[in-house]
């Protein structure tokens, strides 16, 4: 093959796909490589991390960074963000202090409207004044037991119909509402899919597994590097990892030395038949791989209900957390996890674990016992780089010249990384510096709610999923 690409990225999930968006948008010529049959089919995501206010432990930086990148995230997807706010709160058991969350939110408070004065566009998460609520013992009693509501409106109202099913002499008061939505995995990968497909500078190469990288940098070619596949080698100027869990493979290819953390997570689905009114996400903090770990409720359409629990026989798993070792740059699991990535899970186990997430939600949620298995579940590995477990910001580095690895551990990350990395081409002359940057992308504007509607619900269905996890709670007007 003679054609010579400007870029090459290796891995079609959240951050690969905006990073060739966002070049597309830009007329730069580039192929994306993914080995499975569409885009976005690796790690799940379902939260908007709008203020990190599901990790009591982060630092004040990292909540603002999620805020940021959140929202940005949610102007270019707008189509998968689900419009319901998050209920917050720490069982009495747990460490935690109700005090130290709400100092938090009021930084954050602060922040969201310094971007909002910085671009009017970004109040994405509704007015500042109420981007969170307080409901003290008092308040909590008064509203307990107005009418149930079918389409929340008001804080009050997503409140009233959430502490009809909470059991909440079991929490800390004061609990909280945030406006932290929820994020559609399959709409996302609807509209980025279909954006690609519609591309002129995007070749997106699905069914395509990379099996090897060569750098020719030195050998004076007109272009940098090789990417191979079974029958090709594709000729590009710039290459971009963008391979999630699996960086390291291309690094030890390279020579190239990293640390990395990869860790392997479960969500589960269940059917469950609540009050007759939407309910907010539900959060009942704990300390992460403790019997005790986050228990998060997470609601979609006709009653489906997705589950985490941060303990080890939930959503974390043993020896799921590896670490690169000094000869060894990419982390490797056990035969057990990596045949789970696999998707050979076996039915005993998906029956056990979905069951003992019920059960887990069901401490908080009493009526939630009832529910039962409602599909299979939502798995993955991601990564982390560095060592730092707790680290909830990835990032992009740049080994080498003309090379960018992306380690985003967030979906919401993508968007800086593409930044970063059109910044860095610019650097390195590899595109003519850009006088036009903008976040908006007109690639994924062009693409309808009704294709995102067909393409999503074909997507979850091929994937094994209900086809009602593809829609929306909160349709979109
Ligand atoms: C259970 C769970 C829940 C999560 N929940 C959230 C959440 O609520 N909110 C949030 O923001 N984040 C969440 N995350 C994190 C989020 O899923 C990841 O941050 C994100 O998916 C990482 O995207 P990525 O593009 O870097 O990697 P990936 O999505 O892993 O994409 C990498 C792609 O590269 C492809 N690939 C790899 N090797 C090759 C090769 N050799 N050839 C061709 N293709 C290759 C893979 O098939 C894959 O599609 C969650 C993660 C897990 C595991």
């Amino acid at each position: 093959m003679n054609k010579i690409y400007n870029v090459g990225i290796i891995g079609g999930g959240v951050s690969g796909v905006v990073i060739a968006l966002e070049l597309a948008k830009y007329g730069v010529e580039n192929i994306l490589f993914e080995q499975e049959n569409s885009v976005v089919n690796g790690p799940p995501f379902c939260h908007l991390h709008a203020g990190g206010n599901l990790y009591p432990d982060i630092s004040e930086e990292q909540c603002r960074i999620l805020m940021k990148q959140s929202i940005e995230m949610a102007r270019l997807f707008p189509q998968s963000i689900d419009e319901r706010p998050t209920f917050i709160s720490i069982p009495k058991t747990e460490k935690y202090a109700v005090e130290d969350i709400e100092s938090r939110l009021d930084m954050l408070v602060s922040y969201y409207k310094e971007l909002i004065e910085e671009d009017p566009e970004n109040q994405i998460l509704g007015a500042p004044e109420q981007y969170y609520k307080i409901y003290k013992q008092a308040d909590l009693d008064a509203i307990k037991d107005s009418p149930t509501v079918k389409r929340p409106q008001t804080a009050d109202e997503w409140m009233s119909n959430a502490i009809k099913i909470v059991d909440y002499n079991k929490l800390k008061t004061p609990v909280i509402l945030v406006q932290e939505y929820g994020w559609n995995l399959f709409r996302l990968a609807a509209q980025a899919q279909l954006a690609l497909n519609a591309s002129e500078s995007c070749t997106l190469k699905t069914n395509t597994f990379v099996t090897d990288i060569k750098d020719v940098r030195d050998l004076n070619l007109d272009h940098n590097w090789e990417i191979c596949t079974k029958d090709q080698v594709y000729k590009v100027n710039y290459l971009v990892n963008s391979s999630g869990f699996k960086t390291g493979t291309f690094d030890e290819s390279l020579h190239l030395n990293s640390e990395r953390l990869i860790e392997f997570k479960a969500a589960y689905v269940s059917k469950w038949h609540p009050i007759p009114g939407l309910i907010p996400e539900l959060i009942f903090h704990g300390e992460r791989g403790t019997p005790h770990g986050m228990a998060q409720l997470t609601p979609y359409c006709d009653e489906y209900y997705q589950i985490h629990g941060m303990t080890e026989d939930i959503t974390l798993f043993e020896n799921g957390l590896v670490q690169s070792k000094a000869d060894t740059v990419q982390p490797e699991f056990n035969a057990g996890i990596k045949q789970k990535l696999e998707r050979h899970w076996d039915t005993a186990e998906v029956k056990n674990r979905t069951e003992n997430a019920i059960a887990f939600v069901g401490k908080f949620i009493p009526s939630f016992c009832s529910a039962t298995v409602g599909g299979p579940p939502m798995y993955g590995a991601q990564q982390i780089s560095g060592d730092d477990p707790s680290l909830r910001v990835g990032e992009v580095q740049f080994p080498s010249k003309s090379y960018a690895r992306s380690e985003i551990i967030k979906a919401s990350s993508a968007l800086t990384v593409a930044n970063q990395i059109i910044n860095n081409m610019e650097e390195e002359g590899i595109i003519s510096k850009l006088s036009n940057h903008t976040n908006n992308n007109v690639l994924l504007d062009r693409i309808s709610t009704q294709d995102i509607n067909i393409l999503s619900e074909q997507l979850a269905v091929e994937r094994g999923y209900p086809g009602a996890l593809s829609k929306l709670v909160i349709e979109k007007d």
